[in-house]
């Protein structure tokens, strides 16, 4: 990940310089100073910790930059763009603190003999709708290069932008408001990948300075070498290459920036034509307008409420009642997996048709249709069997939670192999003024049904698989433990969508939509190594989830297989199985696995149904 070699360098400073944060060891240097690996001790997490450089801290410039790089980050909340923690200062400098990013720079990859251009171009995808998002959000990089784009290894090699330490705001571009960039600052960005009119001068490049930046790193991605002057198109460097990529290649790097593509948004369009599977409708790009108009809505509904004086919002609370505002509806947690997984009060026992099936290789739970009476803890929102579905009804509206989960409640289901799939679907509620209403008072968040499959562990760790009602991407989020993380894929099809959450024996976890040859990957494999189910606490149990609207699962399915143990090459028996039934453990935890060997072919269930 870094140009040096960590165990080389012997560690000037303490480790424990940073109150709550004690330093593992150093990863990185650059402009602006020392990156360490670190852990966060109140969370006992690794984290990775920026410190500026003690002689750099005596200038308030540099200060001034450092600051500018927390906000910057502060302000982008990105798949795609490193997250930020924390900031502060010790004695002798500042820190700041971001998500730890496990895996090499796109340096490395790049020097990497072997080009996969398929995978280059997917990942180009992710960095730029990062910096579209940025972009969106009035952040300018400045600084693009393959140095500052991090590949999360665990999540499969995804692109994470980092170091906005040159990023300024959109609006601070008057020169009085604007962080004056000295000369200093500008030889800390790289010529080879800075726009011409940035090299001149810093303050008059705009967004289309980054898009010459992500042109060059697509050019030096596919060729191996950095566009200088009048350079060849990349298939003639690189004979075999799609032709295309050379017309998008050059409109980045073309001289003057009114010939560039006028925006990341277009250049992403013209990418997207040529990696199969991505879908020139993304979504994003609309939420993130959608967002901004919102927030910006809010903000002057918030004003306005707190003006107290105008009669409008007198006459709407009015009208909407007192009581129902006061009901409060609690806005949903933005990560629609965090939701999910949230304390939703205490879960009642409601029992479904279904299967359950155990074998001395393979258990399997199917909730929806069948002749056994699979219990489930249902929380948040109440729900209802139909014809071979799992619903989540419309919500009333004086409902406390826009968000339910259904989680089977079932034992025994630990494996190496595991299998989740269902067709699933978010219907929006009714759009009714009241609905508008609240929507304005108290954001967005509450408006996108989405329905989602969940492997839940103990508390707090899941894996989530995020279909989105109005289209957003695909999303696969995880939380175990440390690791955590967002994947989009494709757009979230319109209607069904058939999910499936696949982890092998070697605990590679992908999740995927569609079925038989239609079926895709979504984002890339996450890889979470043989003895995936420790990460969960406790065995992973299925669920599914809705956050507004009317969800529905149908073929719900889940099962667990015991992978050969090492050596062995006999296969996994697909069929046939023992039938048994597992346990249908009562409202009350904990019930013991049910003994392997002696149990009955068929045995009752063993909690009559219990309704809410
Ligand atoms: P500079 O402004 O000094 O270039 P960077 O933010 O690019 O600083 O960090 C320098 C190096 O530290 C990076 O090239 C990378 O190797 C490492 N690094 C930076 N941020 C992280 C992170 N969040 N996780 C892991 N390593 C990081
Ligand atoms: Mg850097």
């Amino acid at each position: 990940m870094s140009s040096i070699d960590p165990t080389a360098i012997s560690r000037p400073r303490s480790p424990d310089i940073i109150s709550g944060y004690h330093l593992d060891k150093l990863v990185g240097s650059g402009g602006m100073g020392e990156v360490h690996k670190a852990t966060q001790l109140s969370l006992g997490r690794t984290v990775a910790v920026k410190l500026l450089n003690p002689e750099l801290a005596k200038d308030p410039s540099f200060i001034a930059r450092f600051q500018k790089e927390a906000a910057a980050l502060a302000a982008l909340s990105h798949p795609h763009i490193v997250s930020i923690v924390d900031k502060g200062k010790t004695d002798t400098t500042y820190y700041l603190v971001m998500e730890f990013v496990d895996g090499p720079s796109l340096r490395e990859l790049i020097r990497e003999p072997q080009l996969d251009v398929m995978g280059a171009l997917r990942r180009m995808l992710q960095i730029c709708r990062a910096i579209e998002y940025a972009h969106g959000r009035g952040v300018i990089h400045r600084d693009l290069k393959p140095e500052n784009i991090l590949l999360d290894q665990q999540a499969g090699g995804i692109a994470k932008v980092s170091d906005f330490g040159l990023a300024s705001f959109l609006e601070d571009a008057s020169p009085s408001s604007r962080y004056a960039l000295t000369s200093t600052h500008v030889s800390m960005g790289t010529l080879s990948y800075m726009a011409p009119e940035q090299r001149v001068d810093a303050k008059s490049a705009d967004a289309r300075a980054d898009i010459f930046s992500l042109g060059v790193i697509l050019y030096e991605w596919l060729t191996g070498e950095v566009p200088l002057g009048t350079f060849d198109p990349p298939s003639r460097r690189k004979p075999g290459l799609d032709s295309r990529l050379d017309a998008i290649v050059t409109r980045c790097l073309k001289p003057d920036p009114e010939d560039r593509y006028p925006s990341v948004t277009t250049l992403i369009a013209d990418l997207e034509l040529l990696v199969p599977g991505s879908l020139p409708s993304l979504a994003p790009v609309k939420l993130t307008h959608l967002q901004r108009v919102r927030q910006g809505v809010r903000k002057v509904v918030r004003m306005a409420l707190q003006a107290a004086a105008v009669l409008l919002v007198v006459a709407a609370l009015a009208v909407l009642g007192r009581e129902w505002l006061r009901s409060g509806e609690k806005p949903v947690p933005p990560q629609p997996g965090a939701a999910l997984n949230a304390d939703l009060g205490p879960p009642s026992p409601r029992s479904m048709p279904g299967r359950l099936e155990t074998g001395s290789e393979k258990r399997t739970v199917s909730v929806g249709h069948g002749p056994d009476a699979p219990s489930l803890l249902v929380a948040g929102r109440p729900v209802e069997a139909e014809e071979k579905a799992i619903i989540f009804p419309p919500v009333e509206e004086r409902s406390q939670s826009r968000v339910g989960r259904a989680r089977v409640d079932v034992v025994g289901l630990d494996g190496d192999i595991a299998v989740l799939s269902a067709r699933v679907r978010a219907d929006a509620p009714p759009d009714t003024w009241k609905r508008r209403a609240y929507v304005m008072l108290y954001g967005p968040s509450l408006q996108a049904p989405a329905a989602a499959l969940l492997l839940q562990g103990s508390t707090g760790r899941y894996v989530a698989l995020i279909h989105d009602g109005a289209g957003a991407p695909l999303r696969l989020e995880w939380a175990l433990g440390e690791r955590r993380g967002t994947m989009l894929g494709l757009a979230s099809p319109e209607g069904e969508a058939a999910l499936e959450l696949r982890v092998d024996a070697d605990g590679v976890m992908q999740g995927y939509v569609g079925k038989g040859k239609d079926q895709r990957a979504i984002g890339e494999p996450l890889n979470l190594g043989p003895g995936w189910m420790e990460h969960f606490g406790d065995a992973p149990v299925p669920a599914f989830g809705c956050i507004e609207g009317t969800c529905r699962a149908e073929g719900f399915l889940y099962t667990v297989r015991r992978a050969p143990p090492p050596g062995t090459t006999a296969p996994v028996p697909d069929v046939p199985v023992a039938k048994a039934v597992v346990a249908a453990v009562p409202a009350k935890r904990p019930a013991p696995p049910p003994p392997p060997k002696k149990q009955p072919a068929k045995a009752p269930v063993k909690s009559p149904p219990k309704r809410r």
